[in-house]
């Protein structure tokens, strides 16, 4: 493996082998950086092979129109946590200009707007991007856009929900944002964290790994130097309140656990996971990382 993306260093640790559980069942291993403890999906697939280890767009409609248990039980959390995110940015910011990257189809961006705030997405999917225009007339562009030099509109908050730890060139993906940020902008980070519960209960099964859509592995350390290193610091951070039990639920799936037993480990897991993370932030299943740029004296 070459040097670390975060800090640069080499000195590395094996963590697990595991598989691509959810969708192409091949082989992958994980590897921690001894020094900033970013841990890395090891020899991922190429950036243009990628495509094939995600569901395809097909799928992802059709699931949109579920009606079992699960996907009700996803749209309905998805919608409280809409609320949840907005109670958040709101205590720093309560109008202007959005970036959201990674969109998707935009229902998040569609919520800020009816907040008041003016929404821009990027999103990979065309498919999306057409859902978001046509459904709710919310603008999201391709991601060569984002890189594009021609883009220079600037924002007052920039968010990734889960997406970052997708993305192939952290530092690229972070200094385009230092160029797209105004000055006393905020940035939001959200990412899954190995150091909370379930992970040391699932272990290679954690839902959290996701190889090899997931490239990188985070840590409130590695985050924090990330950002450090690109002249932002961390002003906040938070706990995502559904993610123990849906992380809980699809590590169980995984493992191939009895059904009904499942069940009382969602509650138990997901249930000691929560309250840990309720608790200390630092060990919570996913983290919201809530940045602005350092003050330069
Ligand atoms: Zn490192």
């Amino acid at each position: 493996m070459n040097n670390c993306p975060v800090c640069g260093h080499n000195d590395f640790e094996f963590v697990y082998e595991l598989n691509d559980y959810r969708i192409s069942q091949e082989t992958f291993s994980l590897s921690k950086c001894l020094n900033c403890t970013l841990i890395s999906t090891l020899a991922p697939p190429k950036s243009s092979d990628i495509s094939k280890y995600y569901l395809s767009d097909d799928y992802l409609e059709h699931s949109n129109r579920k009606t079992d248990l699960f996907s009700i039980a996803y749209i309905k959390a998805r919608e409280i946590m809409f609320g949840y995110k907005y109670r958040i940015i709101k205590k720093f910011i309560t109008n202007g200009e959005i970036l959201d990257i990674g969109a998707g189809s935009g229902h998040y961006l569609n919520f800020m707007s009816k907040k008041g705030f003016k929404c821009t997405g990027i999103e990979m999917s065309g498919r999306a991007r057409a859902f978001a225009k046509d459904t709710f007339d919310i603008d999201i562009y391709p991601d060569d856009h984002f890189y594009n030099s021609t883009f220079v509109q600037k924002y007052d908050l920039i968010s990734l929900w889960h997406v970052l730890e997708h993305l192939y060139d952290l530092e690229k993906v972070i200094k385009r944002i230092d160029d797209l940020l105004k000055p006393k902008g905020h940035l939001i980070i959200a990412v899954p964290n190995y150091n909370g519960f379930e992970q040391v209960v699932y272990k290679k099964y954690w839902s959290g790994w996701d190889v090899p859509r997931h490239l990188w592995h985070f840590s409130p350390k590695s985050m924090k130097q990330l950002l450090a290193k690109n002249n932002f610091v961390v002003t906040e951070m938070k706990m995502m309140p559904f993610d123990p039990f849906f992380n809980t639920l699809l590590s169980n799936k995984y493992r191939n656990g009895h059904p009904i037993i499942n069940v009382f480990r969602m509650i138990l897991v997901g249930g000691m996971a929560f309250f840990q993370g309720f608790f200390n932030v630092e060990k919570a299943s996913s983290i919201i990382y809530i940045i602005k740029r350092k003050e330069i004296n």
